[in-house]
């Protein structure tokens, strides 16, 4: 803080409202203490990325009177959205009319998936998913890669570019899938480990051990990945789980010895506090019972659910008292519909009421944003406005579409002005996105 004219030349302040959330990782509940809500705020941004102060406008310290200035006045100040499913292979599959989820994997999913062995290629839909992230307010994902490690090199490489915070895996999958989008047992725990070595906490980056599904994995190969995760007690994993009925008699046939679906992952080691299971959809009172008592999470990707057809997540089960279980909230790309976390916010909504929940607003920003952190393990840095987090910050225009402008006038609230902003929003709600105190999106 000694050498103020470092902030001269780099530093930055944001003007407008600054709205954030923190609240409790296993009910969601987000309080009125939780909200932080500042109608003329600032925030002031470091050379280094982070966030250096938050406050009014009219008491910004002296020292940032010079830093350049992005005045955002009558828009939200927000912290980025983090997409805690989302698979970048699948960047450009949105609306592949698959009529199940094992049609729609073998149909579009793994021909799609098959070019990424290309490292040309990669690269190029590594750039373009990424755009579509910040054009949407997404500056954080946890994210399948493909079988192929020079996928994961392409997808870690472009957002170092940004110094963005990407947790991603390559793909193990040694069954049930095309030739060249397999690996075998081995093969998938040398290719994970050196991409651990090469990545994981290198910059911004993170590393999860990536099984794709039970279906597509050997009992061997789960060994593996659960040795692997063992060997790597920082690294996190992701998986599916209980996603659709039809997959879950696939893996009742594949594993006549298991219990259920969540004991295939627990025999492998891969139900641990740092297990991320996307969907879990169907589950047992059983199921629930072990996910909660071993500290892993579920990951809700509502417009992919509805897309295929796969059931309606029960939201409120979750909450269960005696055993609640963390929950985050996703697009899962490309079975997804949106890129847009506010359109998936919708989404959820939409299944909770049809589940007996009214989803607060609050709560669902909460989701998208810090609880999501929380799960990825990257909320010391990102998922909420915080001095010595990084700025990544988006602005949200409330009256950014016709309706939205003629709604907004019958907000009386911060909750009803967020609330047609999830229920009414998508990527045009986004005036602006940055990245570790960069611009990475801006509409003109
Ligand atoms: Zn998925």
């Amino acid at each position: 803080m000694s050498d103020t004219a470092t902030y001269k030349n780099a530093a930055k302040v944001l003007t407008g409202t600054v709205v954030g959330f923190t609240g409790s990782p296993t009910s969601g509940q987000v309080s009125e203490q939780d909200v932080l809500h500042i109608e003329k705020g600032a925030i002031a941004v470091n050379a280094d990325g982070r966030i250096a102060w938050i406050g009014a406008a009219g008491e910004l310290p002296e020292q940032y009177e010079n830093a350049e200035r992005h005045d955002y006045q009558g828009q939200y100040l927000m912290a980025g959205f983090i997409d805690a499913h989302v698979h970048f292979p699948q960047y450009r599959m949105p609306a592949a009319p698959g009529k199940s989820l094992m049609e729609w994997l073998s149909k579009y999913t793994f021909p799609e998936e098959i070019q990424y062995g290309d490292e040309a290629f990669a690269q190029r839909a590594a750039t373009v998913f990424l755009r579509e992230l910040f054009r949407n307010g997404t500056t954080s994902a946890l994210t399948f890669a493909t079988v192929h490690s020079v996928s994961v090199d392409a997808l870690f490489e472009a957002a170092s570019e940004f110094n963005m915070a990407m947790v991603s895996g390559k793909t193990m999958m040694d069954r049930m899938a095309p030739e060249g989008l397999t690996d075998t047992p081995e093969e998938s725990y040398a290719q994970s480990q050196s991409l651990i070595d090469n990545w994981h906490k290198k910059g911004r980056a993170r590393y999860a051990v990536t099984p794709r599904f039970a279906v597509t994995s050997t009992e061997e190969q789960l060994r593996f990945a659960g040795e692997l995760l063992k060997a790597n007690p920082s690294v996190l994993m992701q998986t599916h789980l209980s996603e659709s009925p039809g997959e879950i008699a696939t893996v009742e046939e594949l594993f006549p010895d298991a219990q259920d679906y969540t004991d295939v992952y627990a025999r492998f080691g891969l139900l641990t506090d740092r297990s991320i299971f996307a969907h879990g959809i169907h589950l047992s009172e059983r199921e629930y019972q072990r996910i909660h008592d071993a500290g892993a999470s579920i990951i809700h990707c509502p417009t992919s659910n509805n897309f295929l057809g796969s059931g309606l997540f029960d939201l409120p089960a979750t909450k269960k008292a005696a055993r609640p279980i963390a929950v985050g909230l996703a697009t899962d790309i490309g079975a997804g519909t949106s890129y847009s976390m506010l359109a998936t916010m919708a989404e959820a909504y939409k299944v909770a009421m049809l589940k007996g929940y009214a989803l607060p607003a609050f709560e669902a920003y909460y989701l998208a944003t810090l609880a999501n952190a929380q799960i990825l393990r990257i909320d010391d840095e990102t998922g909420s406005l915080a001095v010595g987090k990084y700025a990544d910050i988006i602005v949200v225009n409330p009256r950014a579409t016709p309706i939205l402008e003629h709604r907004q006038q019958l907000s009386g609230s911060l909750e009803s002005s967020l609330f047609a902003c999830m229920i009414l929003g998508d990527d045009r709600l986004i005036s602006a996105t940055y990245v570790a105190g960069n611009i990475v999106h801006q509409i003109d």
